[in-house]
Formats: structure tokens, C-alpha cells, sequence
């Protein structure tokens, strides 16, 4: 009776750790997020019971608490539950609060870091989250409460920023031609990239038709974007 709460990371599966494919592979019972990518949940074994806990999952949405009932209950039943969210579970995921309802039901839990989106966004990009001459520190935000992070200095990357991307660059206490990027679906086969300043991201990504989910970095780290002369395509491992 554990309950393994799994970072699956951004999307792509050759990006789980060796560790989050060791416990999938041998999963009985899969309680994943939306984020998930059905070929990381094609992982696990097909006899699995599968479980979506996401907030637009059936119902769940009412619960009182973060952990779905059914993964209490499983895990109560003695069983082993997989609880698999995207990028790393402890940002941005909930990961605490479910870590602290188990806590207090006294199911034993193991947490399992995954490679959150800043980092597998900015790798992807080619955009170095810190740099000698520019950046010093990283801000990891939600977009939600922008307000939070609009004084830090150094990089900052919001979370879950697309649909309120024009308030966010606007509530900047930065200059305008402060360089800033979208990428979404980062790591994923049609990932996309949109480059700008503070000043015009939010028309160009309006324009590029940007799907969720994405990430937004704003600071001169963004200037310093490299991109590989070898094609993505070409750089895949066997
Ligand atoms: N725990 C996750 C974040 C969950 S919040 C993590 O560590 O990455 C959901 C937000 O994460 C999305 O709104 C988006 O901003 C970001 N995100 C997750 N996967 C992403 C991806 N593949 N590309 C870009 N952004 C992503």
C-alpha cells in the first residue's frame, strides 16, 4: 500500500527518469492528469486500471479533497497506486497537498521529481534560464498570481500563462523592448516557439494560433537563444 506521486515531465517520454519508467512499467493501477501524454500512459501496463484525476475529470471537480477518493480508496485496499502528473509534482501539481492528505491518512507516499516545463521549455528553446551577464536567479510564477513575481529580477517563467498572457507582459515592471517568448506543447512533436518583447508577444502569439499548455519566459536570457544547426528530427536519440 504506497502510493508513488510521479513526475512524468513535459510530454515527451524519453524525458521521464529512469525511475518514473521503472514504477510505470510495473503499475497496477495508473491515477494520471490530463497532461499525461497517452503515449507516456501507454507505458504502463495495458491490465492496468486506469484512473483520470484531472480537474476536468468526471466529477472530481467537488470533491473536498485534493486526492482523488479512488486513489484513497485503492491504496486503502492495500494496493499500490501510481499517481502520475505532469512535469514534476511539486510545481505547480498539487503534489504537497496530496503528499499532506496521505500524510494524514497514513498511506505511505514516495515522491518522484519529474523535469518540469520551465526547464524541458528553455532546453527545447535553446534559452539558458540563467546567464553570467544577465540572469542571476529564476522565478518559477503562475500567471494566476503574476503580481507575486513582477519585482523579482532575473528570469522569470509563468506557469499556466497563455490566456491571460497580454495582463501578465503589461503588469511587468520592466522596459518594454525587454526580450520574452512563448513555447508551447514544449518537448512534444509540434512544439512551437514565439519570440518577442514585453512590447509585442502577446500580437505575434496571438497571430501563431499558440495552444495550451505553454510556458511564457520574459527576461534578456531570451536574446540569448541558440538554436542547433542540426534539425530536431536528426538529433533524435535511437
Ligand atoms: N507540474 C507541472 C506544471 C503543472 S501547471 C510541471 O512541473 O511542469 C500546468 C502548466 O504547466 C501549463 O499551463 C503550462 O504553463 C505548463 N506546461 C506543462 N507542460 C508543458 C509543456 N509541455 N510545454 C509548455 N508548458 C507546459
Amino acid at each position: 500500500m504506497t502510493v508513488w506521486l510521479v513526475g512524468a515531465g513535459p510530454g515527451d517520454p524519453d524525458l521521464l527518469t529512469v525511475k518514473a519508467l521503472r514504477i510505470l512499467k510495473r503499475a497496477h493501477i495508473v491515477a494520471y492528469d490530463e497532461l499525461v501524454s497517452p503515449e507516456i500512459l501507454a507505458l504502463a501496463p495495458k491490465s492496468a486500471e486506469f484512473i483520470p484525476v484531472g480537474r476536468r475529470a468526471n466529477g472530481c471537480r467537488r470533491h473536498e479533497s485534493r486526492i482523488h477518493p479512488l486513489v484513497i480508496q485503492r491504496a486503502l485496499e492495500g494496493k499500490d497506486v501510481v499517481r502520475l502528473k505532469g512535469g514534476d509534482p511539486l510545481v505547480f501539481g498539487r503534489g504537497g497537498e496530496e503528499a499532506e492528505e496521505l500524510a494524514a491518512a497514513r498511506i505511505p507516499f514516495e515522491i518522484v521529481p519529474g523535469i518540469t516545463a520551465a526547464l524541458a521549455a528553455c532546453a527545447s528553446a535553446g534559452v539558458p534560464l540563467t546567464h553570467r551577464d544577465c540572469a542571476a536567479s529564476v522565478t518559477l510564477a503562475t500567471a494566476q498570481r503574476a503580481v507575486d513575481a513582477v519585482d523579482q529580477p532575473g528570469t522569470l517563467v509563468f506557469y499556466m500563462g497563455l490566456g491571460t498572457l497580454e495582463a501578465t507582459l503589461a503588469g511587468l515592471d520592466r522596459a518594454p523592448s525587454t526580450p520574452a517568448m512563448v513555447v508551447s506543447r514544449a518537448t512534444l512533436p509540434d512544439e512551437r516557439v514565439v519570440t518577442g518583447t514585453i512590447a509585442d508577444l502577446a500580437a505575434k502569439v496571438r497571430e501563431a494560433n499558440i495552444e495550451p499548455p505553454a510556458l511564457v519566459v520574459v527576461g534578456e536570457v531570451v536574446a540569448h537563444r541558440v538554436i542547433s544547426a542540426v534539425r530536431r528530427e536528426e538529433r533524435k536519440i535511437a
